[in-house]
């Protein structure tokens, strides 16, 4: 499976600004500054698809995008992914994280075309309260989810282990999987698109 094309489509901050149609979502959340972005772009190896850094929090929209999924040379399927505001971000001020709760909460529920949240941790860092609210909030709303543990490129082969059965001990995961990405490398790219395949064939 790989990705073949992907543009921007739309953004929205509730349900009629989301674009129509039937396609299956996948989205992704994380704390400002995690590599989301990044993780968008590599994915879809799209440089500036999502744009990266510089002002932490500063997205406040769910950004639809596009992609293209070939599965093989004669199954192409269309999908959106869903780019969710960052969050966690101790600048943004009380109200605006109560504000970012209420769309999110609205999508993550709502949308009847979301199959998957994929929740990225930084694979330096045990996971902080913000993470930890947020994976049980969609754990007890039985939103599916995929954990991704970002910049992996950053710890040698040992620690990677290591610091990713610490995000597991942090969230409290049963036995699901976790997968350790790289943006820069492209470690781990072609377990989540086989993630991402599996739920395309659904
Ligand atoms: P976002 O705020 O979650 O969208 O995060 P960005 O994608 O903008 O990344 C935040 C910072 O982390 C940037 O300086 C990126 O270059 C860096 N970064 C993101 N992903 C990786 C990765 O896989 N490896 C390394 N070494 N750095 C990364």
């Amino acid at each position: 499976m790989n990705i073949t094309s992907g543009q921007y489509i739309a953004s929205a901050v509730k349900i009629d600004q989301y674009p129509e149609g039937e396609l299956h979502e996948i989205a992704f959340m994380g704390r400002s500054n995690v590599g989301k972005s990044s993780l968008i772009n590599s994915l879809s190896r799209r440089n500036g698809l999502a744009r990266t850094s510089g002002s932490p929090g500063k997205t406040q929209t769910l950004n639809f995008y596009k992609l293209m999924a070939k599965l093989s040379d004669t199954d192409k399927r269309d999908f959106f992914l869903v780019d969710l505001p960052g969050y966690g971000y101790a600048r943004t001020g009380k109200s605006n994280r109560q504000q970012w709760a209420k769309f999110i909460e609205e999508y993550l529920l709502k949308s009847p075309r979301l199959q998957l949240v994929c929740q990225l941790i930084d694979i330096r860092h045990d996971p902080m309260d913000s993470d930890i609210s947020a994976y049980k909030w969609l754990i007890e709303n039985d939103v599916p989810v995929q954990v991704i543990a970002t910049k992996a490129d950053k710890l040698n082969r040992m620690a990677v282990k290591k610091n990713v059965e610490a995000i597991r001990k942090g969230l409290g995961m049963k036995g699901d999987h976790i997968i350790a990405y790289s943006s820069e490398k492209g470690l781990g790219r072609p377990e989540l698109l086989d993630v991402i395949g599996q739920i395309l064939l659904k």
